[in-house]
């Protein structure tokens, strides 16, 4: 009973919230400087406003530009304070919503840090799952769930499994394919089911490690390709015997850095212009949702069709914008942050009035 009013009471406020602004949301987080940027005597083209929160203003010699975000975190800002504005978002999944969840930016700015995270100091994926558990065993009595946890990674618009079986020699070729419901699913990749929070450490370390086999240099691969995590609940209400399933992706994205054209050729100027492909078909995508146009280009990616049945509707999702306070990333980061606004459909002002 009290489980009930409190997931009907969940649902009433939701509600309220969605109808005001919409299930899409976009947090924008800066990273501090860091150690070699300081040394360099590099500067900081960010500026924050102390009463409040949703603003930023980049400011260069010739230029001053506001954005406004549902909330900017700033780079003093812990893993614990970014996880508290997503936990009523990806926990909504254990009442049957299908969630979303982006990491969006040029490599460098912390898109690796904010969902995955350090071993002491741990994201957005491992604290999901956490809260997870946690709120499943407080549902007990009245909701039973099973989680199952899957990884792979998009790259060239081919996709990997991250822990199937041999995946460092990716012989089964994944596809997106239709289920029978009209959700879009894919078939062959392993499912794991999960039952506490070390197991899901041990397979999200897997699952990384599996990532950077065969690549020459990792941390190149990793900011070249796509890497996502799929989280299946399905539940059972033990009052009334109804049963959900819904899923919720943690998306670390591609670095959405612009190649020069001069100087790339072959396999690099390929992967960029797949790269590009899908960044902005995952843009257009979120872009028509918000604008709540008819047509939603879906099928112009890889990424985007295998999301298809988690975005729009009455799915909910947050993309991170993220981006580095340096001078010399001036050029990057004002085109993350154009196209972050462009996705929320929010234009971007003026500066405001230095007093
Ligand atoms: P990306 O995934 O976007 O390429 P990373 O997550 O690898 O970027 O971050 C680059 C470096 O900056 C890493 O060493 C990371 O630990 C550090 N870093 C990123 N964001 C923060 C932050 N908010 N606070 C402290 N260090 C950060």
């Amino acid at each position: 009973k009290k489980y009930l009013d409190e997931s009907l009471e969940r649902k009433r406020l939701y509600n309220e919230v969605i109808e005001l602004k919409g299930n899409i949301r976009v947090f924008c987080r800066c990273r501090p400087l860091n150690q070699a940027e300081i040394a360099n005597g590099s500067s900081s083209v960010v500026e924050f406003d102390s009463s409040q929160d949703t603003e930023l203003q980049i400011v260069s010699s010739d230029s001053k530009k506001q954005f406004k975000f549902d909330h900017v975190f700033r780079p003093e800002e812990s893993q614990e304070a970014v996880f508290a504005r997503t936990k009523p978002i990806v926990t909504s999944v254990l009442d049957g919503y299908n969630v979303c969840i982006f990491a969006y930016g040029q490599t460098g700015t912390g898109k690796t840090f904010t969902m995955e995270g350090t071993p002491d100091n741990r994201g957005v994926n491992y604290r999901t799952l956490e809260e997870l558990f946690q709120v499943s065993g407080e549902r007990g009595g009245v909701m039973q769930y099973e989680l199952f946890v899957s990884m792979m990674e998009v790259y060239n618009e081919k996709i990997r499994d991250l822990l199937g079986e041999n995946s460092n020699q990716p012989t089964k070729r994944l596809d997106v394919k239709q289920a029978a419901d009209g959700t879009q699913e894919v078939p062959g990749l392993v499912e794991a089911r999960v039952y506490n929070t070390e197991e899901v450490w041990e397979l999200l370390k897997s699952g990384s490690q599996a990532r950077s086999v065969g690549a020459t240099n990792a941390n190149e691969l990793s900011s070249r390709s796509h890497c996502l995590l799929r989280v299946t609940v399905r539940g059972t209400n033990l009052i009334n015997g109804q049963k959900t399933r819904s899923h919720l992706w943690l998306v670390d994205l591609a670095g959405s850095e612009r190649v020069g054209k001069i100087e790339v050729e072959g396999e690099r100027l390929k992967e960029s212009q797949f790269i590009n492909k899908s960044l902005s078909a995952l843009g257009d995508v979120i872009s028509a949702l918000a604008s709540k146009t008819s047509h939603i280009p879906y099928r112009n990616s890889k990424l985007t069709h295998m999301l298809q049945s988690s975005l729009g509707g009455d799915c909910k999702t947050v993309m991170f914008v993220q981006i580095s306070p340096s001078n010399a990333d001036l050029g990057e980061t004002l085109c993350s942050l154009n196209f972050a606004s462009r996705v929320r459909g929010i234009e971007i002002g003026p500066a405001r009035k230095q007093v």
